[in-house]
């Protein structure tokens, strides 16, 4: 028997992340900035949605999470376009033989409502993983119970698919 299984050709991916509202900041989610008069403070620029899809991407190969590779405590991140950190898990996934195929995201937040938005996030996540718009879910739910009126939160799940090309160099 070998002692290792081969490489598997699908991984999922699952990623979390919560931002809380700040005045006077761009808000901006999934790579958009939306017009709100309100903010998401914390790492970087704040986007709660690419930060959770970035963390998917890297969990779905094992490799470490966003706060290890982009350490919030670091000034050269305050601030950031958190595209940066979604092409870096693109290129770590990329590196060990994998492309996203589809992702499905959550938000969880009280305002401003997602829905006008939604078609122009899923475009822009779309065009930022190479995947159709198609593949790309979103839904925007109010937090009820939660008791979270000033946070977004993002939950995420993506799936890879093995390279063709790369699978034909390794093996
Ligand atoms: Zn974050």
């Amino acid at each position: 028997m070998p002692a290792t299984k081969p490489r598997p050709n699908l991984r999922i991916g699952y990623g979390f992340d919560s931002h809380e509202f700040h005045p006077g900041i761009p808000l901006k989610i999934g790579g958009v900035t939306l017009p709100y008069d309100q903010g998401l403070g914390g790492h970087s620029d704040g986007d709660v949605l690419l930060h959770a899809i970035t963390d998917a991407l890297l969990g779905a190969i094992a490799a470490p999470d966003i706060g290890a590779l982009f350490p919030p405590s670091n000034p050269k991140w305050k601030g950031a376009d958190s595209v940066v950190f979604l092409g870096e898990a693109l290129k770590r996934g990329r590196n060990a033989g994998y492309a996203p195929a589809n992702v499905d995201a959550s938000l969880v937040l009280a305002a401003p409502k997602i829905g006008p938005h939604t078609a122009a996030i899923r475009a822009r996540i779309a065009d930022l993983l190479g995947i159709p718009a198609d593949c790309v879910g979103l839904k925007a739910k109010t937090p009820e119970g939660l008791n979270l009126q000033n946070t977004a939160i993002a939950h995420v799940v993506v799936l890879l698919e093995a390279h063709k090309s790369a699978r034909k160099k390794k093996r």
